[in-house]
């Protein structure tokens, strides 16, 4: 059954919406697909759900074909189940949290691990249930701090969470194999959806767990930042990214006395360059960190920012930035640090990244509240410290545009921006341990079962497709989650020429192809307009002079009005088939990703 416009809601507009930054979320207003309720909380308007629709579909049978089976779990989850992993905590201010009339607080769902963990645990008892994969697509919430772009990040949105159980990590039926075949089933969505994108490592964030690829689509409005080696044979996240190696060497320091500069006020890196008319790589931060066993030291060169997870991967234990109360009880001169305090403070450890520990006169902290030093000397100011235990050189800080490939090959990394669209985790034992989830293996011993989960936002690859693929007309769907194939545009619509659009809308329903006749009664100008915001792939526009020839006009949108072609109405089926099929393989060609 074809859809006609006047009997659905399509509510275009001609104007660009004020509230709209980024192209995906202006033309999603514009043709109608989406409609804000409140900041990040979005009705799907019929276009809209059908283009979100097509993208689900794509995804469940990518997903039953590699064996997940379906299920739905709740919206709403009790936070004493989040409290068993902690992550009633870690979520924080990003959960919706409401209390119900029996006084228990519950929380929006904002991912599953916990409920499917507690539901398996039920069930599954022995190694001979495993493997297993299990999915459902769900609306979360997140109470985003910085809802935007429209559905791009937004506070209620659909996801597809599928999760995997497993006795191993290795062999048959183990992790790494699942968690192999969710990848190439991701790999094989997002082709299908006609993205292009790129596959990079990534942390793993709050939900934890050993490894974990982010799945991006290139694009500048993408708010997460990607480095690519120039060979192309690395990709990571900025959270993750590592950095080759840079030689360091905390010899050949100053011969000139340290010298105490009186820096009121200024703390901050900037600032105190600014007044002593350096730049800021000529000082060294040290930032203040705590783990669960004591006083951590991260030593930066003064314009890098310190990555948390790779300081966390040096040490083997979970590290933070410190509150500045207890850090100035413990002695430490918050915004005027400087390495020289680690001989101060009783085991406290410090690591330093390689382009900190160089041999050269430093400006840096006096460790005396409004002061800085120059001529800060790494051997003479810190001293046997440097070879003891607790003091170490490595990668800690976050990667930048121009350092070098971790492939180390003499290349240097480009920075891109990308929006995260798919992810999928090693999660490990984690959910399973903490929540005592375990089974009987081969010898009768009980084992706590490894688990991956694997996350999907169809909202974000509609918006991603949209993001990557318009122009200053409208959208340009990839054919495959384009909410119609084929729209008709009948002009000054009669008896015979509705007649005509419906039986024309039936035999292309009949080739699979579905279709949108816009019946309404406004001008050529208007409908066309909208026809190119809508997007669809295929226009056949028939008119009475159309008609006297026994034939439609076919436009592609992708090629233009320009490109449109005069076809007799007996070929036209035919000839959106091969159209499409074109598109579509064309789509096709888009290389996979490399991993
Ligand atoms: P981000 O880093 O962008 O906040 P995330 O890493 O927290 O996302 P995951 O927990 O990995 O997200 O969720 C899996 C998928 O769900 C993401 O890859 C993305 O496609 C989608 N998603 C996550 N948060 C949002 C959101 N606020 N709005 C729309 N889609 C989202
Ligand atoms: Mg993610």
């Amino acid at each position: 059954m074809p859809t006609w416009w006047t009997k659905t809601l399509i509510p275009t507009l001609r104007q660009d919406p004020a509230e709209a930054e980024v192209p995906s979320h202006r033309l999603m207003l514009r043709a109608g697909l989406i409609r804000q309720l409140s900041a990040g909380i979005y009705t799907y308007l019929p276009l809209g759900w059908r283009a979100l629709n097509k993208v689900i579909g794509i995804i469940r049978q990518e997903m039953d074909a590699v064996g997940a089976a379906e299920l739905l779990m709740p919206a709403v989850e009790p936070i004493d189940l989040l409290s068993r992993t902690g992550r009633d905590v870690e979520y924080g201010d990003l959960l919706f949290q409401l209390v119900d009339r029996r006084g228990q607080r519950q929380a929006l769902a904002p991912t599953h691990e916990e409920v499917i963990t507690e539901a398996l645990g039920a069930y599954v008892e022995s190694y001979r249930q495993l493997p297993l994969s299990l999915y459902q697509i769900q609306t979360k919430y997140r109470d985003e701090p910085r809802p935007r772009a429209g559905v791009l990040r937004s506070r209620e949105f659909i996801m597809k969470d599928a999760y995997s159980f497993h006795l191993a990590v290795d062999g048959p039926g183990g992790l790494n194999e699942g968690y192999d075949r969710m990848y190439d089933a991701y790999c094989r969505i997002f082709d299908r959806c006609g993205l292009r994108y790129e596959v990079v490592e990534a942390e793993s964030g709050p939900i934890g767990g050993s490894a974990s690829h982010e799945f991006m689509v290139l694009c500048d409005s993408g708010e997460d930042t990607i480095l690519k080696s120039q060979r192309g044979d690395y990709a990571a996240n900025i959270d993750k990214c590592g950095i080759g190696d840079r030689p360091w060497s905390y010899d050949g320091g100053p011969a000139t006395a340290l010298d105490e500069v009186h820096t009121p006020g200024l703390s901050g890196i900037d600032d105190v360059a600014a007044f002593l008319e350096i730049t800021p790589a000529e000082m060294l931060k040290t930032l203040v960190c705590r783990s669960d066993d004591g006083w951590v030291l991260a030593v930066l060169r003064g314009e890098h920012d310190l990555n948390e997870g790779k300081l966390r991967d040096v040490l083997g234990v979970p590290v933070h930035l410190a509150d500045d109360v207890p850090a100035r009880a413990a002695g430490f001169a918050i915004g005027f640090v400087s390495p020289a305090v680690v001989n101060s403070i009783p085991l406290a450890r410090m690591v330093v990244d390689p382009d900190a520990a160089q041999g050269r006169a430093w400006v840096t902290g006096a460790d005396r509240v409004d002061y800085h030093v120059r001529n800060f000397d790494w051997r003479r100011d810190v001293g046997d410290a440097l070879q003891g235990d607790l003091v170490r050189v490595a990668d800690i800080r976050k990667a930048v545009d121009g350092d070098p490939s971790p492939k180390n090959d003499g290349t240097t990394l480009r920075a891109v921006r990308g929006i995260e669209v798919g992810h999928v985790f090693k999660l490990g034992t984690k959910y399973s341990e903490a929540m005592g989830f375990s089974v009987l293996d081969e010898t009768q011993k009980r084992r706590p079962v490894v688990m991956g989960c694997y996350g999907i936002g169809p909202g974000r690859i509609l918006a991603a497709a949209i993001e990557t693929s318009h122009d200053d007309d409208g959208i340009i769907w990839p054919p495959a989650i384009a909410p119609f194939l084929v729209q008709i545009v009948p002009i000054r619509l009669d008896a015979a020429l509705c007649k005509t659009c419906g039986d024309l809308a039936g035999q292309l329903g009949a080739a699979g192809l579905d279709v949108l006749i816009d019946d309404r009664p406004e001008r050529p100008g208007v409908k066309f307009k909208d026809a190119d915001l809508v997007g669809c792939p295929i226009r056949l526009t028939i008119s009475e002079k159309t008609m006297a020839r026994d034939s439609v006009e076919l436009t592609l949108r992708a090629a233009g009005r320009q490109k449109a072609q005069m076809v007799p109405l007996s070929e036209a089926v035919a000839r959106c088939r091969e159209a499409v099929n074109c598109q579509l393989s064309a789509a096709d060609l888009i290389p996979a990703a490399s991993r």
